[in-house]
């Protein structure tokens, strides 16, 4: 069941992504050299609370962070912790959610420590890129597929692998609604895309191959050789006046 958003729920979709947003970019001032990720989630739930917001992570499924932070072969729903520091040419991806007024954001950008090499920032740009494009074929009357397309079009067409077993998702008073939105697919594919629909679109792409890891604490998620991956995902509600982005990396790149 797809549930369509009223211009009320659209607004207060975005105050809770706009949030989001100001989260990672809090974060992201904070990552340097010799920062652990449970110091990074720390100061994410410490934000969150203080805008009277509630993290949307923390206790969901079990999860005990307020952030999932996943540094180089990890893809995603990395657990932080004191033992996890920060080094110059890690990257470290970044998914945060937050609730406000009962709405959900969730948003995921992928940062570099320091200075990378020319391999982690192409990972880096082709991965935000490639959801950008999913973003543009978001459109009344396309499908669901038609994203989906577009993410493992842009990002194979690079020599990167899309990974197939986490996918997008609506959002609105859950985290996790229908539809899913898959990072692969086909044009023409999947349900039809609605004024009122709110979906997050989240590109998992790594530089080797597409496999991956599921480990035996039940979260975390690596690349099944090691390579590194990136994670960038933002927020879109459809509308009558076209799409809209609830979630933003403005607040992160014009700092
Ligand atoms: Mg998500
Ligand atoms: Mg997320």
């Amino acid at each position: 069941m797809i549930y369509l958003k009223s211009q009320e729920d659209i607004q207060n979709l975005f105050l809770a992504n706009d949030l989001v947003s100001k989260t990672l970019a809090l974060v992201g001032r904070n990552i340097k050299e010799g920062v652990t990720t449970k110091q990074l989630d720390t100061i994410a739930e410490e934000f969150i609370r203080d805008n009277g917001a509630v993290p949307a992570f923390l206790g969901y499924g079990g999860f005990p962070a307020s952030l999932c932070t996943s540094v180089n072969e990890s893809v995603v729903h990395g657990i932080p912790s004191d033992k996890c520091v920060l080094k110059p040419g890690d990257i470290v991806s970044i998914d945060c959610g937050a609730f406000v007024n009962g709405f959900c954001g969730d948003s995921a950008y992928t940062f570099p420590v320091e200075e990378i090499d020319q391999r982690k920032q192409a990972l880096l740009d082709v991965t935000k890129e490639a959801l950008y494009r999913g973003i543009q074929a978001a459109k009344v009357d396309n499908r669901i597929g038609d994203i989906s397309f577009a993410v493992q079009q842009y990002a194979e067409s690079n020599k990167m692998s899309v990974v197939r077993e986490l996918v997008g998702h609506g959002i609105g008073q859950q985290m996790h609604e229908e539809p899913q939105v898959p990072n692969y697919g086909r044009r023409g594919n999947g349900p039809k895309i609605k004024s009122g629909l709110v979906i997050c679109i989240e590109p998992m792409i790594n530089l080797g191959s597409k496999n991956i890891k599921f480990h035996q604490d039940g979260w975390t998620v690596t690349t099944a050789d090691k390579q590194p991956s990136a994670h960038f995902e933002l927020c879109i509600a459809i509308t009558d006046d076209g799409v809209k982005q609830l979630s933003t990396f403005e607040y992160i790149e014009n700092k």
